[in-house]
């Protein structure tokens, strides 16, 4: 029998499919259609055991499948009276287009869910130890995008450069040079900085340094995207956590 045609947006976390939560899994096992990005793990399709599973994302060389299609692809089989689940990765409302795909399917009259996931710019420092907040040290974070829908470098950088505040940078890799140029302006040279690659995933890689060496790092370590960069005293003194995990791990840094 044909259910009543659903979209439920669902975080599916930063990486590890064990970071997913119990309620995306229940229903990702009700799903009659999943359709997921390059950055939800996919291992978490073996939980849709029904579902038609739909690769929206961007992978190797391939292009990226256009917002439009996606629309109309959620909203093409849901009015066939199916449940359709879109996976993101992280959480879908940070930097995920959640609330346009949601938007889009609420002007076709479908019914709508969402469930929230563990996003990467808190998961990603953390599974290394590196808190964002810190007693004494900082008294808030800022998550911003290094880049822009106009592929331009966020001005909100240069704003948060100029404060006190933890700054974790998302799709920023590109424009590593720029951001490290924006706070050597302000003469803050010796800012710690984080870079988590692959963050929660068995690929996961970190680099700790300061502004002044931090491209070298990347360099080094050959580090690219998907990747958070912190900026902040927090990730000096989270130094004790992570190089305790980089030891248990049989790391080095
Ligand atoms: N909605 C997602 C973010 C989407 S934007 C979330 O909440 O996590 C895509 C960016 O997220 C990437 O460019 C990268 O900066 C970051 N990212 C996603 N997964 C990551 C991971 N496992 N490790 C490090 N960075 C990650």
């Amino acid at each position: 029998m044909n259910k009543q045609p659903k979209l439920t947006l669902v975080g599916a976390g930063p990486g590890d499919p064990e970071l997913i939560t119990l309620k995306a899994v229940r229903v990702l096992e009700e799903a009659d259609v999943v359709l997921y990005d390059a950055l939800a793990n996919e291992e978490l399709l073996a939980h849709a055991k029904n579902a038609e599973k739909i690769f929206v994302g961007k992978r190797r060389g391939m292009h990226k499948f256009i917002q439009e299609k996606i629309h109309d692809l959620i909203v093409s089989h849901a009015l066939k009276g199916k449940h359709v689940v879109r996976l993101k990765g992280g959480d879908p409302f940070i930097f995920g287009r959640g609330s346009e795909e949601l938007k889009f399917v609420i002007s076709k009259g479908i019914e709508i869910d969402i469930v929230p996931g563990v996003t990467s710019a808190i998961a990603a420092p953390a599974s290394f130890g590196i808190s964002l907040t810190q007693r004494g040290v900082n008294e808030s974070f800022r998550v911003i995008t290094g880049t822009r829908s106009d592929l331009k470098l966020s001005e909100d950088i240069e704003a948060a450069a100029s404060s006190n505040t933890t700054i974790v940078i998302l799709m920023g890799m590109s424009k590593l040079e720029s951001i490290v140029g924006k706070f050597i302006a302000k003469g803050k040279n010796h800012i710690p900085v984080a870079i988590v690659e692959n963050g929660t995933k068995k690929e996961e890689q970190l680099a700790v340094g300061t502004i002044e060496t931090i491209l070298e790092l990347v360099k080094e370590k050959k580090l690219s995207n998907p990747a958070i960069i912190v900026v902040g005293e927090t990730v000096k003194e989270s130094e004790v956590l992570y190089q305790q995990l980089l030891n248990q791990k049989g790391k080095v840094l």
